[in-house]
Order: C-alpha cells, then structure tokens, then sequence
C-alpha cells in the first residue's frame, strides 16, 4: 500500500495578542483536529483524495472558528460572501464559486459545478442559480452570524478599509481554510473555503477560488491549498507556481513550497503560506507569518496539529 496522507489549514497569521487564550487555543486545535480526523477516515478506508479534502474543508467551514462557510467575515453591505475552489490532481478537473451566500458548505457547490456543469468557475447570481437548480437549501443570516465578526466589521464598516480576518495593525490572521490530501492509489486532490475579507466591496474576490492562485492539484507534481494576502498570491501565482518549480526545476516539494513562500511571495509584499503534497505522500507546511493553524497526519506515522512555529 502507498503511503496517503493528508494537510489542512485555518488560515496563516496569528490572533492579536491577548485574543488568544489556553482555552482558545483548545478550541482551534480540537477544531482542527476534528476537520483532520474525518479526511484521515477516508483515506483510511480506502476514500479518494477528493472526498477526503471535501469532508475535511466541510467540517472546517462548520466551525465558526475559521473565516469560511459558518464563520466567515462580513462584506461593506453586512452580507456574507462566499469563495471556494476544488481540484482532482488525477483528472485535473476543477470547480469553483465566487461571491455565494447562504450555501453552508460552499466546497461542496464547487465539486458540484466540477462534476455536474460543464464549466469551472461559477460566480455570484449566476452560481446560486445553478446551486438552486440542484436544490440546495439556503441558510438565513442568523447560521452565519458570529459576534466576534460583527464587532470586527463594526469597528470599519463606515471606512474604506477593509481587513484580512482578525487583523489589526501589524497582526493579521488569515482564516481561509483548505485540506490537501494524498489517497492510497497516489491520487492527490485540494480543496480551499473562505469568506474573504471583512467589509470587502465591489464584488472582491481573492486568490482561494482561483485554479493556479490559491488552490491546484496535479498528481505528476502537487496538491496545495494557499492561506494570506490574497492580492498578492494572485499576482505571485502561488499553488502553480509550487507546481512549476517542481516539474521545470525539479525541486522536491519541501523545496518548491518554502522557495515560494519564504522568497518569492516575499519579494512581492505578501504574507501567508501553503499546504501542500505529493503523490508519494510527502507533507510541506511553510508560512511567512508568525503563525498557521495547521495540521496534518500520514500512514507512516507522522501526526501535528500547531498552530505557532
Ligand atoms: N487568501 C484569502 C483572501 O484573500 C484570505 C485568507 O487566506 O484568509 O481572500
């Protein structure tokens, strides 16, 4: 049996200090813990790489810890808008939404325009039609409503700011969320939910929805799910270019993640990190920031749930 192992993250970036308590950090880590388990499960059982990161970006988007699904941000209109990608490394299908509300499970809207349209990216009105076609039940306002994001959007939302989530001054905490795994047939997949960014405007959509920038999947190099600034990491490219150095400079995967994000995303202002795997099971974590909530557990052993360095 091939090695299978599997990644996810909460978001890069750390809380503003004193926001984080030992019984918070319980929390976050249980929460993580729990996302990490049910993926595990179906790997276990002989569950493709796909379903496993569906299941594992479901249970974190169920949590209101992390800025994706339940718990995501406000937008400038004291609405939720939400942004979700998936990818098959085997097939190198994809599906993604952009700018949805209401859907609880926005990964799963993505694997359905994956698999039942024949298109890609769906956004905006335009998705919640097709989510509506398939007879998706549609959460009010109150499934979302978190009053830790609504004090944070209180506190911007008659200025042009907008925020990544929780930051504040030089703090900031990114809390996309996305999972990466590795099957027992060495199928890899990547799946990354997020509500964006608190009192964004104008439609806004960041790098996590999108095929090459936030998410990508590959099985002849890697599967990665980004968290951060997502302006930056559009522009940077960042999961294709992991891909890149890994099939054109034969780079391993360890190498290829850290050169992206402790250089090359650098070098253009933005900060975050990655999870990322291989089809032989490796693991790569890197992140820029002061911390990433993170775990990650393999066949052969290798167990983490962290969340600073
Ligand atoms: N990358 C996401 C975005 O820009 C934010 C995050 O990682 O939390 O929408």
């Amino acid at each position: 049996m091939k090695t299978f192992s599997i990644a996810i993250h909460g978001g890069a970036g750390t809380l503003i200090k004193g926001m984080m308590t030992p019984e918070l950090e319980l929390h976050y880590k249980q929460a993580l813990k729990d996302a990490l388990d049910v993926g595990y499960y179906q790997l276990e059982n002989g569950g493709t790489a796909i379903d496993a990161v569906e299941v594992a970006v479901k249970s974190l988007e169920d949590s209101p810890l992390f800025n994706a699904g339940k718990g995501s941000v406000f937008t400038a209109e004291e609405a939720h808008e939400m942004d979700a990608a998936i990818m098959d490394g085997k097939t190198l299908h994809a599906g993604a939404v952009s700018l949805i509300s209401g859907i609880k499970n926005p990964v799963s809207l993505a694997r359905d325009v994956m698999e039942k349209s024949e298109h890609v990216f769906l956004a905006g009105d335009g998705a919640m039609q097709f989510a509506k076609e398939l007879n998706y039940k549609l959460e009010d306002a109150d499934y979302f409503y978190d009053e830790f994001r609504y004090k944070q959007w209180l506190e911007i939302k008659d200025t042009d700011s907008f925020q990544l989530d929780h930051s504040a001054k030089k703090d900031s905490k990114f809390g996309t969320v996305g999972a990466v795994a590795c099957d027992q047939e060495g199928n890899i997949a990547a799946a990354t939910s997020t509500g964006g960014m608190t009192n964004k405007k104008w439609g806004r959509v960041g790098d996590s929805p999108m095929i090459g920038a936030g998410n990508y999947a590959n099985n002849k190099t890697c599967a990665v799910s980004c968290t951060g600034s997502g302006e930056f990491f559009i522009r940077g490219v960042v999961a294709y270019d992991v891909a890149c150095l890994m099939e054109h400079k034969e780079m391993s995967l360890q190498e290829a993640s850290e050169m992206v994000i402790n250089k090359r995303i650098l070098e253009i202002g933005g900060d975050g990190g990655l999870i990322a795997v291989d089809a032989k099971g490796n693991i790569a974590m890197p992140f820029n920031t002061e911390g990433m909530y993170r775990a990650c557990k393999s066949s052969i052993g290798k167990e983490e749930v962290s969340i600073y360095k």
